[in-house]
């Protein structure tokens, strides 16, 4: 069965590159496979989910070069995920809970100041009638907790230890024990489901296969494949990769906003550039550019992914930037060239394209051999000397060569003092592409001009 990845951002704010992370390992595992790619929105929590976020994650995903197959929303679905519930309800897994949050958090502090774990003590599962009709009297309504399957039977509390496990597809063998962990609120008392719930449900109805995200959720996995289990839903395989921290080894928030995938976008950064590094950090592999999704994933194991926290870098990222640049053919950027107003230029990309740290670089560079540019100038007599001694045109490649060396007969200036007064007059700037290619492209009457100081 070809299998089915997914990613399952909350629309609650912008996508970071540790979260686009997530995304490109789950597209990279699926197009490997010939599989299919869901984008999920979760966005349950009515409160913080906002159509302009699900917008900007679609946009910034769109941008990166990941299609989806399917798109869907958790809040077109809750009518399916009462359904569920009631079923849930109907069995004994939910059960109704009165605990106000200020009861909840004295309970907890209670049993910490007595050396116990604050783990949910399950007292609601043994109220009386006339105890939940005073409950409702007051106007309280439920919250409903799932019960984890860690006791001996329905109406026991008597413990046994259930660990759950599974082989994990990047960190092998996992345990976790539901023993230790309070039943988890699946329903909040406002009748909202919560996303440990809602997750299951879809991942299910859509036939996800494979789960990549962070190991920040590998507690969550031992709860929801008791849930897969409770609604006789087959459970599909995990993985749990690290998580990207910053430089400063801090965890990536969405709130770290340099990071986010429009500010990277907004930078000029290319989107293959952020996808190379995404997909590589923390794997065997080199972080190389590769300029399509394609050359990614054949190269994309899960095995290769690391438990190690990946570390992200933004001067790795803008190095990774400019080595992609390096490499790009004319076709690849002929399109996004021609948006700066740089047509049939194939010959000025592959001389200039060495010293792009980002594409919108090319400007200043397509200004000196189209454009104008004014002229650095450090010696004028030199300058002079040189300008009479410039070769007829057309130039070429081999201009260059004749005419700095009939500047230097002229002259007797050589090395950097015969070179540098003539590439800061031709160029304005003291470095970039070779002299001799970008000679040739700025041709013998701009170069002319500027050797005298014009602007031109
Ligand atoms: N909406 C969840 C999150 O953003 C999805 C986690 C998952 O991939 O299951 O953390």
């Amino acid at each position: 069965m070809a299998p089915k990845t997914r990613f399952a951002p909350s629309p609650t704010g912008l996508i970071h590159i540790g979260n686009a992370r997530t995304a490109i390992l789950n597209y990279l595992y699926a197009l490997k496979a010939g599989g299919t790619f869901l984008l999920r929105m979760d966005d349950t929590d009515q409160e913080r989910s906002k159509p302009e976020f699900a917008d900007a994650i679609e946009r910034d995903l769109a941008w990166l070069g990941i299609k989806w197959d399917q798109l869907e929303r958790q809040s077109d679905r809750i009518t399916r995920y009462q359904e569920m519930a009631d079923k849930l309800k109907a069995e004994g897994r939910l059960y109704p809970c009165y605990e106000t949050a200020d009861e909840l958090d004295r309970k907890r502090k209670r049993q910490l100041a007595r050396g116990l774990p604050p783990i949910y003590d399950r007292k609601a599962l043994s109220l009386s009638k006339d105890e939940v009709a005073k409950f409702e009297a007051d106007g309280r309504t439920p919250h409903w907790r799932f019960r984890l399957a860690n006791t001996a039977g329905e109406n026991s509390l008597e413990p046994v230890s259930t660990h759950i496990t599974w082989d994990d597809l990047i960190r092998g063998d996992q345990t976790v024990d539901v023993g230790s962990l309070s039943d988890p609120v699946l329903i909040r008392g406002d009748g909202t489901f919560l996303y440990t719930l809602t997750s299951v449900i879809d991942d299910w109805d859509f036939g996800v296969t494979h789960i990549i995200r962070g190991d920040d959720h590998i507690t969550n996995t031992g709860v929801q494949v008791q849930v897969f289990e409770a609604l006789g839903a087959p459970v599909p395989a995990f993985g749990h990769h690290s998580l990207l921290t910053a430089a400063d080894g801090k965890a990536l928030s969405k709130r770290l906003g340099s990071l986010a995938l429009e500010n990277v976008r907004e930078q000029g950064l290319e989107a293959m550039a952020v996808v190379s590094h995404a997909a590589l950090i923390g794997t065997s592999d080199a972080i190389e550019p590769h300029k399509n999704m394609d050359g990614l994933a054949d190269l994309f194991e899960v095995s290769k992914i690391s438990t190690a926290p990946g570390r992200f870098s933004e001067e790795e990222l803008k190095g990774l930037n400019a080595k992609l640049l390096h490499k790009l053919d004319y076709a690849d950027v002929a399109e996004r060239l021609a948006g700066f107003g740089i047509q049939d230029a194939e010959a000025f990309w592959n001389v200039v394209r060495g010293n792009l740290e980002i594409l919108g670089d090319i400007k200043q560079w397509w200004e000196v051999v189209d454009g104008s540019i004014v002229p650095n100038i450090s010696d004028a007599a030199f300058l002079k000397a040189a300008a009479e001694v410039l070769p007829d045109a057309p130039f070429d490649d081999t201009t260059w060569k004749t005419w700095t060396n009939a500047v230097k007969e002229a002259t007797g200036a050589k090395g950097k003092a015969l070179f540098h007064p003539l590439r800061l007059a031709l160029t304005g700037q003291g470095s970039g592409p070779e002299m001799k290619q970008l000679l040739a492209l700025i041709g013998r009457e701009k170069a002319l001009k500027r050797l005298q100081g014009e602007t031109a």
